[in-house]
């Protein structure tokens, strides 16, 4: 296997959970010679060069000064952000390079930051399926891509070198990779990521909004199905923001689609058709199977978290003889 630095000179904008996450790994993979990350932010520049060298060679001031010489440039901020990204950088990026991001939504940010890329720069829009609920300088780890999928949207004609150049970097930093075209990977994406994220907000909300005497209660019982949604809905709310204002289109349709599905399982309730609730929760834990045996998640129960052990002795069985 070779250990040969896929790119030399890495850009990471942005220095928050992906940008973070890109940089680390790459470090730790050897996937680039150097990296170099900046960030609008003087608080998380000062932050990064904290952390050092597991995180970046070099600290820029500046997008522009951090695309200098760079092989490979991966934009890593908020969707809505990106083409401002792209028009600050045009003029700076080297010939030959790659251009990436990393946002969650693929047609509007091609869009966004088509116009800006210079003729004899490759741009290749791409998106890691994989992320927490944190974010930040802090948030970041090289092992964030192991085993999740990257999915690359390049436009027709872009060159298949720069594309394998780029499918080589992120299969360096774990990643398994596929392409797309944007508007499916919006499509996709939607139901898969964008939808459980309205919903996880709005139940959320909906609990809060239930008001002084059960806000406690929502808290001091807040285990399974409630808990994991209080982990969505704690994502960052800018970049999900722009997530929703940019892939409206998809969700929106996907959400129709759901809202027919829920009144279905509302007039099953209704009805007290127990068969037509035993027939979708079947299907739906199938589905939950199939991800498990595909990787994408733990086969431990409640996702693998601990549990405390028992804080008493056990309890005495007083029908239990001595020697059973
Ligand atoms: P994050 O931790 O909040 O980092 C975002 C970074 O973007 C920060 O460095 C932030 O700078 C910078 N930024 C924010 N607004 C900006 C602007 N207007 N101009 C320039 N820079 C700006 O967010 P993240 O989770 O890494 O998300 C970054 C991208 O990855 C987004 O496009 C998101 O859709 C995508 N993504 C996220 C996940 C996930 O699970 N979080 C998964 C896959 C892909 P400051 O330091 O000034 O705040």
């Amino acid at each position: 296997m070779t250990t040969a630095p896929i790119v030399s000179r890495l850009a990471v904008i942005g220095a928050g959970l992906i940008g973070g996450s890109v940089a680390r790994a790459a470090k730790a993979a050897g996937a680039a010679k150097t990296v170099v990350v900046t960030d609008r932010s003087p608080e998380a520049r000062k932050r990064v060069r904290e952390i050092g060298g597991d995180f970046a060679d070099v600290v820029a001031e500046t997008s522009a000064e951090a695309v200098k010489d760079a092989d490979l440039v991966v934009v890593a901020v908020p969707v809505g952000a990106c083409g401002d990204v792209a028009k600050e950088i045009a003029d700076h990026l080297k010939p030959g390079a790659i251009l990436s991001d990393v946002g969650s939504v693929k047609t509007s940010v091609a869009r966004d930051m088509a116009p800006f890329v210079p003729k004899g720069v490759h741009f290749i829009p791409a998106h890691p399926v994989a992320g927490t609920e944190n974010s930040g300088p802090d948030a970041g780890f090289p092992e964030l891509f192991v085993n999740r999928w990257c999915i690359l949207t390049p436009v027709e004609g872009t060159d298949p070198a720069a594309t394998e150049k780029l499918k080589a970097f992120w299969e360096r930093i774990g990643a398994k990779v596929e392409a797309m075209t944007p508007e499916h990977h919006d499509l996709v994406l939607a139901i898969t990521s964008h939808l459980p994220h309205l919903i996880a907000y709005t139940i959320v909300g909906t609990a809060d909004e239930l008001g002084e005497v059960t806000e406690s209660e929502v808290l001091k019982f807040s285990a399974g199905g409630f808990r994991d949604f209080t982990r969505i809905a704690a994502s960052d709310p800018t970049m999900w923001r722009d997530v929703f204002l940019h892939n409206k289109d998809a969700v929106l349709e996907m959400l129709g689609t759901f809202m027919e599905d829920l009144t279905r399982l509302t007039r099953a309730m209704r009805r007290g058709d127990g068969d037509a609730l035993f027939e979708h929760f079947s299907r739906t834990r199938a589905i939950r199977r199939g991800i498990v045996s595909m990787g994408q998640d733990s086969a431990a129960p409640d996702f693998g978290r601990k549990h405390g052990p028992l804080p008493i002795a056990p309890i005495a069985r007083p029908y239990a003889s001595d020697d059973d």
